[in-house]
């Protein structure tokens, strides 16, 4: 798709990520279709996962900007976080993180990644998923550190702008070339959305490819695992139309580009809250890791392959077909306190 990488060719990236990742075959699904793993959890960068991907635009952002630092803002057990410290180790750019939660006595999983990647942890002392307070902190972290003279280049929860949801705008053009190499007939790509990015750049993909007359195109399952992506914030077809724009659209022409009806977004697999373990997204975990030798977590894509293997369970794919699951990553969780309970033994 010579054309497309014209398209993108001009916008600041930063090789940070292993790709493309690997596409794998693994079992039947209950009632039907085959399922495909799209290891995203092997982009290589501090562990891997879905933000090295939008970190590649990100830090091309900010690298073009001049920014001598990063800063960020997650939960304790942040992956965006984790990955942004383990880019700005790799580029030799300071990083802030603004985190949930105190300091911990023992630092484990992705903050134990943190520390280790040298990024600089301010603790606002709130629990996981107080959103807003973390984004107040980053802000005016940055204002400080800007009157320091430090130059920050400063990403909001997740890395869920425009400039990062580019990430998967690309993923999704890369698995159509994945799929095409195979022959594979996709009727879904299901992936586990938080902070929207994600899902937001993948129906950019989509928009994009169709506004280019390609068919047939995979459609796209976004599981919600919190609160505010649940509840329509952001609005992911807004985004992925100023995703759009990035490319030289005009901004008028992006919103036609892509409908309320390319949006679906299940939220029945969140349970009580974001961070909060399911039995549902519990039984994936070991599904996954006993049917493919997948590791899962429970915050995130647990709940997301629980979302599929609901679906799948209902009969979404029972005329058959290749479902491809998204594996976003987030595995160093499953080492903080908490990360699992304990099992009964397989077969
Ligand atoms: C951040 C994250 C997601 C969700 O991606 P968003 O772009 O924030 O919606 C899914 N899985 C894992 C493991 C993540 O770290």
């Amino acid at each position: 798709m010579r054309q497309l990488a014209e398209l993108y060719a001009p916008l600041p990236r930063t090789r940070l990520a292993a790709l493309p990742t690997p596409l794998e075959r693994g079992p039947e699904l209950p009632k039907g279709g085959r399922l495909w793993v799209k290891r995203d959890d092997l982009t290589g960068l501090g562990l891997g996962g879905n933000k090295a991907r939008k970190l590649e635009f990100l830090v091309g952002a900010a690298k073009a900007a001049g920014a001598k630092s990063l800063i960020t803002v997650g939960a304790a057990q942040s992956n965006h976080c984790r990955v942004t410290a383990a880019a700005g180790a790799a580029l030799g750019m300071g990083v802030h993180l603004v985190t949930s939660g105190v300091k911990p006595v023992r630092a484990e999983g992705n903050q134990l990644l943190d520390q280790l990647f040298g990024a600089q942890i301010h603790y606002v002392g709130c629990p996981p998923s107080h959103w807003g307070e973390l984004e107040i902190v980053r802000e005016s972290l940055t204002a400080e550190l800007e009157a320091q003279g430090e130059a920050p280049y400063s990403i909001p929860i997740g890395g869920s702008t425009p400039i990062g949801a580019l990430g998967y705008l690309l993923a999704y053009v890369e698995m159509i070339d994945q799929f095409d190499a195979r022959g594979l007939d996709v009727p879904t790509i299901v992936v586990t959305s938080s902070s929207g990015g994600t899902h937001a750049g993948l129906v950019a993909g989509r928009a994009l490819l169709r506004a280019m007359g390609r068919k047939p195109l995979p459609e796209i399952l976004a599981v919600g695992v919190s609160q505010g992506v649940i509840n329509g914030s952001p609005d992911i077809a807004e985004l992925a139309a100023q995703t759009l724009t990035l490319l030289g659209y005009e901004p008028r022409h992006c919103e036609t580009m892509v409908s309320d009806r390319d949006i679906e977004l299940d939220g029945r697999w969140m349970g009580e809250a974001y961070g909060v373990p399911t039995p549902e997204a519990d039984e994936a975990i070991v599904w996954g890791a006993r049917n493919g030798g997948w590791v899962l977590d429970r915050v995130y894509s647990g709940k997301g392959l629980a979302g599929l293997l609901g679906a799948a369970r209902a009969g979404r794919w029972r005329d058959g077909g290749d479902v491809v699951f998204v594996h976003t990553g987030g595995h160093p969780a499953l080492f903080a306190s908490g990360g699992m309970p304990p099992l009964d033994p397989g077969h």
